[in-house]
């Protein structure tokens, strides 16, 4: 087995179709993705199954898919037109652009690696001051030319900005949504009221956020148009602690169910000097990506923060009155939220593996959970000769599956293309299929073959396909 680099996986999602550069025949437009047929299917399987664990399978819990464009009070309430800004510092000698926490950051990562076992301080809970002094002191350089000369640090605002009408004046500014949210609280009462109208109750959805960050990189890790799965999950104060342990533990079970190894996850507690002065509890699952361990999702407890927020700038009182007990109170939130893009980037490196497989050949494999296959089986005939019945097994299974039909090469070559993208089950048509009315199902791990009668196929893949 070897290990990937991001330049393999890069390669092999462009080559076999799972995510191109944006705008490519225009020269690209940097940071900017697009996803392709593969990619799409994979992305589809991760938003279903978080959609059928957090919102389906959560007698408390509904979804939502609220607008991207909003009043642009909601961000005001929330913090993110005056707050929502990194720390932005230039390299005198090269100009690049850097975040003064990440610089910090990875300068910790990298002496903890050494060996160092000193306690350092936060880069979050640092001021910029903190932050300037932290960098000079310890010498942390640019890691583009190596120099320790930087500008002071500026605030940018994250928030892409735009307009809305024909004038491009004040009045009809308008943001792009940093994070979907927003959406989520400002419907929180009528969630509430159209629904069963009682607490717990948690409120997910699946949208694109937009975020003009300084560093973006990594490839589909950290980019300026993304996706979030995010769950607000209101419930009584008292109770909060233990919603935020239950879900903490859940998000770490799911993106082990999706495949992701243990030994590549991990939990982050915030540290109290770190947490922000709302939250009453900040946990991130890291996870160890080919450049090292960073962010996959983020669960907070955020207390009565986010409703007390938008009481206060909409008018709109947010209190709760338990219709049992008649207790009055704001209800506390606890917020799972993580990238759609981040969790398949994991996915992608934890899938991938060569092996050998004997006289010195070998195989890439994407090993995806099977359910998550963005092709589930292939249908290949041996020969011309046998199409007319292998279109007929296409057409029954595609009814059911996302089937590829593939009559080139030679059937090792078929294989390993399956392999290279994952697919679970290659379905071989040879000519006693038409006598005994069954098929060869060769499985991509195990590479052991099954025969099959073709009037099981369907239940036969159920079965092996979903856990
Ligand atoms: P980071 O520290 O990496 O910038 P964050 O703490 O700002 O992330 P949150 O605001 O908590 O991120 O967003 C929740 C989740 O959304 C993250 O855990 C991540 O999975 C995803 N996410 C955030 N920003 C981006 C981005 N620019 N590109 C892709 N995914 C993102």
């Amino acid at each position: 087995m070897s290990k990937i680099t991001m330049q393999d996986l890069v390669s092999l999602c462009k080559n076999r179709g799972f995510i191109y550069a944006d705008s490519e025949i225009y020269g690209g437009l940097s940071n900017s993705w697009d996803y392709g047929p593969l990619g799409v299917e994979l992305k589809n399987n991760i938003k279903k199954a978080w959609w059928r664990r957090f919102i389906q399978q959560e007698p408390n819990n509904v979804g939502l898919d609220s607008a991207i464009i909003m009043n642009p009070r909601v961000w005001e309430a929330s913090g993110h037109l005056s707050g929502f800004s990194d720390p932005l510092m230039d390299c005198r000698n090269c100009k690049s652009r850097h975040r003064a926490d990440k610089l910090i950051e990875e300068w910790i990562v990298k002496q903890q690696d050494n060996g160092s076992t000193e306690e350092y301080p936060s880069a979050e809970a640092m001021s910029d001051e903190e932050s300037q002094a932290f960098i000079r002191e310890h010498n942390i350089t640019c890691p583009n030319c190596g120099k320790c000369d930087f500008t002071p640090i500026r605030k940018f605002n994250l928030m892409f900005k735009t307009f809305i009408g024909v004038t491009e004046d004040a009045k009809g500014t308008v943001y792009l949504r940093p994070e979907t949210c927003a959406g989520i609280f400002t419907n929180f009462k009528n969630v509430l009221r159209s629904t069963r109208g009682k607490l717990p109750l948690g409120i997910g959805q699946i949208g694109k956020a937009f975020r003009n960050e300084i560093t973006p990189g990594n490839f589909i890790f950290r980019t300026r148009e993304f996706e979030q799965m995010e769950l607000e999950f209101f419930c009584n104060p008292s109770e909060g602690m233990d919603w935020f342990k239950k879900y903490r533990t859940a998000c770490m079970e799911f993106a082990k169910y999706l495949g992701l190894s243990d030994k590549n996850l991990r939990f982050r507690d915030h540290s109290p000097e770190e947490l922000v002065f709302y939250s009453a509890g900040t946990t991130d699952i890291e996870y160890k990506y080919p450049f090292g361990w960073s962010e996959l999702w983020g669960i907070a407890y955020r207390t009565d923060y986010d409703l007390s927020r938008h009481s206060e700038f909409s008018g709109e009182d947010m209190t709760y009155t338990d219709p049992f007990t008649q207790e009055q109170y704001i209800p506390h939130v606890v917020e799972p939220s993580v990238g759609v893009d981040r969790m398949l980037l994991a996915i992608l490196c934890d899938a991938y593996r060569v092996e050998k497989i004997g006289d010195g050949d070998e195989r890439v494999v994407m090993g995806f959970k099977k359910s998550l296959a963005p092709i589930k089986c292939a249908v290949l005939p041996l020969s011309k000769k046998l199409e007319d019945i292998a279109s007929n097994v296409y057409g029954e299974l595609s009814k059911n599956w996302r089937v590829e039909y593939d009559t080139t090469g030679s059937i090792g070559k078929r294989y390993r293309r399956q392999d290279e993208i994952g697919t679970p089950y290659c379905i071989t048509i040879d000519f006693d299929t038409e006598n005994d009315k069954s098929v060869t199902i060769r499985d991509r791990d195990t590479m052991q073959q099954v025969r099959v009668k073709i009037d099981d196929l369907d239940a036969w893949l159920h079965e092996h396909i979903y856990d």
